[in-house]
This record gives C-alpha cells, structure tokens and sequence, in this order.
C-alpha cells in the first residue's frame, strides 16, 4: 500500500536581515511537532484502511485481513481471541488516545468497531500497532529516555517537549524492561584473557546503603563482556549464577581479577585462577607502615618506589598480545622490580618494620603474578587494573547520580544497562533493535520539497 503525504509550511522572511542560524533555529523547534502531525497522520489513515478491510468482508478477501482485528471474545471468563474478522464501526472514541513518543505526546482518535460474531467492542488500530491496551508509550521513547539516563541528561531530552515523565516514571521503564535477557546467553570462557570483579556502594530508598556487584570478562580482543551486574546479592550466589552461564566446565588458564574482597578470594577457582588486583598496594603499605609506628613523611618514600615498582611499563595499546619482541624489556624490567621489592623488605626487617615488611612479602607473591602470566602467554592487559577501576567508577558515578533512592531491582537493570551501552555497544544495539522488532515493514522517504510563491 502506497500513499503520498502533503505537507504545507508558510514562513516569512527578512529580506537582508535574516541569518542562517535564525532559519536553522526555527525548523529545529518545528521538527518533532512536525514529526508528531505525520505520524498522526499515517496512523489515521492507517486506522482508515484497517476498519474499510474489516467492515467490507465482501470487497476484501481474508487474506487481506491478515493479522488484523484480534480481540478478545467477550464475556469469555478464560480471555480466549475471537476468530470473527468481520466488524460494524462505531465511531471514535470519545477520549483521545495519548502516546509518548519520542517526538512528544501524540493525542490519536481511535476508531472503535463492534465484532460481528462476538459483539465485543475493541479498537482494531490499536492491536495492529501492537500497542498493549494499557501501553502509554511506544518503545523509540522508552529507549531514549533510557539512553538519556544512562548519560545522565534526560531533562534535556524532556525539556520541550511537552513529555511528562518524572523519575518515578523512569524507574518504572527500567524495572520493566527485559535486559536480562541479554545476561542469561552462555558465554565461552575461551574467548575471555580475564575475568573480573568488584563492588561499589549505591544509596538507595531512604538513604540505605546497598552494594552493587558486577562481574565482567575482558574477551581476547579486549573487550569488555559484561557477564551480571546484582544489587545485594551474597558472592556465593553471584558465583553460581555466573557459572550458569560459563558453556565449559573444564578450568581455563585465564586470571580471575579483584580487589582483594573477602568473599572472593575461592571465586570461580574452578573455571579461572584467582589474582588480586594490585593497585591498591601502595594504600595498604602506608597503613602497615603507620602500624610500625611511622609518620606519612616517613613511610612516603617507601610507597612512591611500591607505587613505580607496582606500574612496570607495559607496551602501549590497552589489551594486545604480546609479542615476542616485547617481551625481553617487560622481563628485565620485571626482574629488576622484584629484586628492588625483596631489597626494601630486607631494609624494613633491618629497621624492625615487622608490619610493613609482611605486608610487602605478601604484596609481592602477587604483585607480579600478572605479568608473570602474560610474560607466559603472551596474552598482556597491562591496563586490566585500571581498567577494572575505570568500569566500576564510571558505574558508580552514573548510578550516584540517576538511582538515588531506587530499588534493587532497577540498581540492578540499570547497571545491567550502563555496561552494555557503555561497552558492549553491538549488543545493546541488537537488543533494541530486537525490542522494537525493526523488520522492514514501514518505509518512507522524501518525495519531493519544493516552494510555491504566495
Ligand atoms: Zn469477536
């Protein structure tokens, strides 16, 4: 089916004043009113061609009311669809229809028809868009409004348009959406270097504090696989969820990377091997070092060397393979810093440091399992640490900012969300892509644009 839309426009212009960015300003502010009056108006005329194919059984063939005119049968106690396609209108509803799109709120007159067979008043327009009776909006909003939380800017996008839509309501999309879906396909630990974990603090209702806890892989490509994101939840019980979606049951070589949580110290030591994280290393040396009784000046010299023996240069890029030139310097570098490490515990058990220099020792056994493991295959993520730190500041930064006071669930889909859009980008896509189930069923372009002088 073909149809041609005309559309009008009358303006005026300042001959000799006007400006380009005047022009520019004004068809702005007209786009989505005028985005709003073509939908309006391509769904009018689609409700006309709906009810004419329903009411005028003998001009059209069923096939030409296919996946039109689904209702319920009235009265029936088990909700059962109708199978009569045949209709009488009954006019308009007297109420308009409000839609928030993301255009702004679209207010349609809605046909409504009487069903033959059945007598069951329903507005066909309405099942054919595959709009729920109750839905209020279309999915194009929703996922806007849901991208404009994440960058943490929906006012911008609300402001103007007439959209009402307030945190509460905003809440109520994430909580609604289905983005676990996404955290439920099974991953392969064989295209994973690593795996790794951390927690960050969350305000929530009433000023609660609540634990977020995430779960990621940083694949050979390096990239990030967010793998679950949970809100409260136990580590025992994110493990098993985690393993749920692991396809192997053999153990891979791969690290398992942390930031020294108490709970995670055995975490999936079946599937990866456990490594702590070491950029907090520097920290923990001042507080052994204050408990052998030195003052921050003191102990400071010690924790800048840490700080430069902890950071061995790596070659650029952020997750590459080593390679095999690269790998003399990293191991002589390597070798030099753990020589330097075992030289300061010596001086602190000179000095009777008894804190600083268990602490250190400690340190060290797995300061360097990193690069001793990359040194072997060749597999590098020298930034891992940083990595890991910069995915959860930037989780905790945005949920500080949008999910005060929020529940556990939508903490838990919001995050679920922030990672995808943040770096898993083709998923997030392919999952909107999917929720608006874009199937090339509606096309339109440009005919022509052109002036006619008054
Ligand atoms: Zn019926």
């Amino acid at each position: 089916m073909e149809r041609e839309i005309t559309i009008a426009l009358r303006f005026k212009l300042a001959i000799g004043d006007v400006t380009l960015n005047e022009i520019v300003y004004r068809l702005k502010e007209l786009r989505d009113r005028l985005m709003l009056q073509i939908l309006g108006e391509i769904l009018k005329s689609y409700d006309d061609l709906i009810c004419e194919r329903l009411s005028q059984t003998k001009l059209y063939p069923s096939k030409a009311r296919r996946g039109l005119g689904w209702h319920l049968k009235r009265g029936d106690p088990d909700a059962r669809l109708c199978r009569g396609r045949k209709v009488r209108k009954r006019g308009y509803r007297r109420n308009l229809r409000h839609v928030s799109t993301v255009f702004g709120v679209l207010k349609l007159p809605t046909r409504v028809v009487e069903c033959c067979k059945c007598g069951a008043f329903y507005t066909p327009l309405l099942s054919a868009l595959k709009i729920g009776r109750y839905a209020r909006r279309e999915s194009n909003f929703e996922h806007e409004i849901i991208e404009a939380v994440i960058d943490t800017n929906y006012r911008r996008l609300i402001d103007g348009r007439s959209i009402d839509i307030s945190v509460g309501g905003i809440h109520n999309v994430v909580v609604g959406s289905d983005v676990d879906h996404v955290y439920q396909e099974p991953v392969s630990i064989e295209t994973l270097s690593a795996i790794m974990a951390d927690e960050t603090g969350v305000k929530q209702h009433r000023g609660r504090k609540g634990e977020l806890r995430a779960v990621i892989g940083v694949t050979t490509a390096g990239r990030v696989e967010p793998l679950g994101t949970f809100t409260n939840i136990e580590w025992p019980e994110i493990e098993r969820t985690i393993k749920e979606r692991i396809k192997e049951a053999e153990p891979y070589n791969i690290p398992f990377v942390y930031d020294g949580e108490p709970g995670l110290d055995d975490f999936l030591a079946d599937v990866a091997q456990s490594q702590r994280c070491t950029w907090h290393g520097p920290r923990g040396l001042y507080h052994a070092l204050w408990e052998d009784g030195l003052k921050k000046k003191e102990s400071q010299p010690a924790i800048d060397k840490i700080k430069h023996l902890v950071g061995i240069e790596l070659p650029e890029g952020d997750f590459e393979l080593l390679k095999e030139e690269d790998k003399a310097p990293v191991k002589t570098q390597y070798d030099a810093s753990k020589a330097q490490v075992q030289e300061l515990i010596e001086t602190f058990r000179q000095r009777g440091y008894a804190h600083g220099a268990s602490y250190l020792e400690n340190l060290s056994e797995r300061m360097f399992t990193h690069i001793e493991m990359w040194l072997k295959s060749g597999v590098i993520a020298p930034k891992t640490t940083s990595l890991l730190e910069r995915v959860f500041r930037e989780i905790g930064r945005r949920l500080k900012k949008i999910a005060w006071g929020w529940s556990d669930k939508a903490v838990t889909k919001l995050s679920k969300m922030i990672l995808l859009k943040q770096y898993s980008r083709a998923k997030w896509e392919e999952y909107w892509k999917h929720k608006l189930g874009i199937k090339g069923h509606f096309h339109i372009n440009i005919a022509s644009v052109s002036i006619v002088t008054m």
